[in-house]
């Protein structure tokens, strides 16, 4: 008798499916901002390293979930990896290699450019297949209404539009005049809110994605839904919350500082495992809202199992800003693993499985074509894509990419810093100095240079790279005037000289 009860379950629940609704997941992609590779206690866990993070419910979700160890993101700065990831393409396919202005003052570009309008974003297309889509947090894809995620495929948003804000938003909507994105209102659904006193951002973030989750979940006719929850931190400010700050350092003293410099500028690292703390705590409410989403208490209403978590950082720590990248070398900005190789997990109760690590890489651009193809939603036949949908290799533990060269350049100066890797083996190149090569899975660090073991192989990457780079736009802005006169001045892209072998 015991195999016919599958069967039978397939025939009573397909009989009463509303649908192709039950089986499409919803989806929630959680974004940090600048978090270190080993700033979550998992990785730090996988590595060995030794940290002072505390995220007790990030390393469950990762624990009953699979963890990615090559999980890349397209550029090593927040804005340019935030328009791979939407758009599904590489930034310097339209011009979208550097980050936006975010200061007003000066800046032509400041409120005429963003994410181009030619380019279709993933929300649009879960959007236009009948999910319920927010943005919640974190824009960085431009200011002025043609950018707004509201006309880009989000039903909901809340947060702001900028490439960061302060964490105490009631102090800084007392500032005037605001000079740049960190003081700006929140704004929900293009209407400036003013904040609740002593609100404190990464928890309000938290409770519109959960609010918006029982909304949605809880609706007579109720649609899949995708959330991207993407958080600011712990990107600079460095300014945690002072219950967190006192229950993970009890010994600190918020009222007394020292000299009268603000404590939260101070105790750098204190503050940033604070923030990251946060976060950990965003994870448990998203938790519980996925158990019981109308929060009687009773989770016989649980969409967990029909629910895909996806969490990663948009670029690595910045070390200066008190993040921890080990074992990887460098940090955000740089194209050496510590700028572009970040924490990542997903968690799927059922589907994704339960305490694996997936050991082979994964990039951020793969997210557009393997959410449309879970969300069973329709590509536009003339999108661009430079990702692939990596859900069956992923599923079965292969390598979706064994053959392909993947590429991050970074505009850095008067030249470019580069990486190409293919297989394991992975080609550096700063400005102008000598190529070196890596086995980045065996090395993650980078501390091997193979340059003399693999001549053919630097001059094969090399190749791919000049190949590659003729497909590219220059840069449609700049964030700051400096940053466009050093483009003139030093006669940039260079990309011939950048992609040859002297
Ligand atoms: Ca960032």
């Amino acid at each position: 008798m015991k195999p016919l009860l599958p069967i039978l379950l397939l025939l009573v629940s397909s009989a009463f499916a509303t649908g192709a609704e039950k089986s499409r997941p919803n989806i929630v992609l959680v974004l940090c901002d600048d978090l270190g590779y080993a700033d979550v206690g998992y990785n730090a866990k996988l590595f060995g390293v030794e940290t002072d993070v505390f995220t007790p419910n990030i390393d469950a979700l990762a624990g009953e979930g699979t963890i990615f160890k090559q999980a890349y993101v397209a550029h090593p700065f927040c804005g340019p990896s935030r328009m791979a990831l939407m758009s599904g393409r590489m930034p310097h396919a339209y011009g979208g290699q550097k980050n936006l202005p975010d200061e007003a003052k000066n800046l032509r570009d400041y409120n005429t450019k963003g994410i181009p309008v030619s380019e279709m974003l993933f929300s649009r297309v879960l959007q236009d297949s009948g999910y319920a889509t927010a943005c919640i947090g974190k824009w960085h894809l431009g200011h002025s209404e043609p950018f707004h995620p509201n006309v880009r495929g989000f039903d909901h948003f809340f947060g702001f539009l900028g490439g960061g804000h302060q964490y105490f938003p009631s102090v800084t909507d007392k500032v005037e005049p605001k000079i740049n994105d960190y003081q700006y209102f929140l704004e929900r659904n293009g209407e400036d809110i003013l904040s609740p006193e002593g609100a404190y951002l990464t928890d309000m973030l938290t409770d519109e994605a959960v609010d918006f989750i029982a909304r949605t979940a809880t609706a007579k006719e109720s649609e899949p839904f995708f959330v991207f929850l993407s958080y600011n931190a712990p990107h600079s400010p460095l300014q945690g919350k002072t219950e967190d700050l006192q229950f993970l350092y009890p010994i600190h003293e918020p009222e007394n500082p020292r000299n009268g410099v603000d404590y939260r500028d101070y105790e750098k690292r204190q503050n940033y495992v604070a923030m990251v703390y946060s976060v950990d705590r965003g994870m448990k409410k998203l938790r519980e809202v996925l158990e019981d989403p109308n929060r009687d208490g009773n989770e016989g209403d649980s969409i967990s199992e029909n629910t895909l978590i996806v969490f990663l950082s948009d670029n690595g720590g910045k070390i200066l800003q008190a993040g921890n990248n080990a074992p990887l070398k460098d940090d955000k900005g740089s194209t050496c693993e510590g700028g572009i190789r970040v924490p990542m997990f997903a968690y799927w109760p059922g589907v994704v499985p339960s305490g694996q690590v997936y050991d082979h890489p994964f990039l951020a651009l793969d997210f557009y074509p393997t959410f449309a193809a879970l969300a069973e939603a329709k590509i536009p036949e003339d999108k661009q894509l430079d990702g692939r949908n990596v859900w069956p290799a992923f599923l079965e533990g292969r390598n979706p990419r064994s053959d392909e060269t993947m590429f991050w350049l970074r505009h850095h100066g008067g030249g470019n810093e580069v990486a190409i890797r293919r297989g394991n083996l992975k080609a550096y190149r700063k400005q102008f100095s000598r190529w070196k090569i890596y086995d980045v899975a065996g090395d993650p660090g980078e501390t091997r240079d193979l340059a003399r073991e693999h001549p053919a192989m630097i001059e094969s990457l090399v190749a791919d790279g000049l190949e590659w780079s003729r497909t590219l736009e220059e840069p449609q802005w700049h964030d700051t005037e400096a940053g466009a006169k050093s483009w003139e001045e030093n006669e940039m892209p260079k990309y011939p000289k950048t992609f040859g072998l002297r």
